[in-house]
């Protein structure tokens, strides 16, 4: 069984429900990482930075194009600071030796 069919149910498959947040967090990355120059940046530390990042946030379940009640949103300062307490986060405790990093401290 393929990552694909992990999310198959009966004839179909509930892989596009997804948490709207993910959305959200990757346009907020594109914009925010790049004014991170202490940020290693690597795939595995965008990748630890992301998950905290969603961690840290009520996830909110929902189909394609349906409604998002607004109410539990984060707005985009909480993000934001989410993704900067992230970010310190993996910065201070990357998972590969700190050596591989961009900046070389
Ligand atoms: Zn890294």
């Amino acid at each position: 069984m393929d990552a694909k069919n992990k999310y198959w149910l009966k004839d179909f498959s509930l892989e596009n429900i997804r948490n709207r947040q993910e959305i959200r967090l990757v346009e907020l990355m594109r914009k925010v990482l790049p004014t991170r120059a202490d940020f290693c940046g690597c795939r595995l530390c965008v990748e630890d930075v992301y998950a905290l990042s969603l961690n840290s946030m009520p996830a909110q379940y929902a189909q394609a194009g349906s409604l998002v009640l607004r109410t539990a949103m984060p707005t985009e300062t909480d993000m934001v600071d989410i993704l900067h307490q992230a970010m310190d986060k993996v910065s201070a405790v990357p998972n590969h030796p700190k050596s591989t990093a961009k900046t070389g401290s």
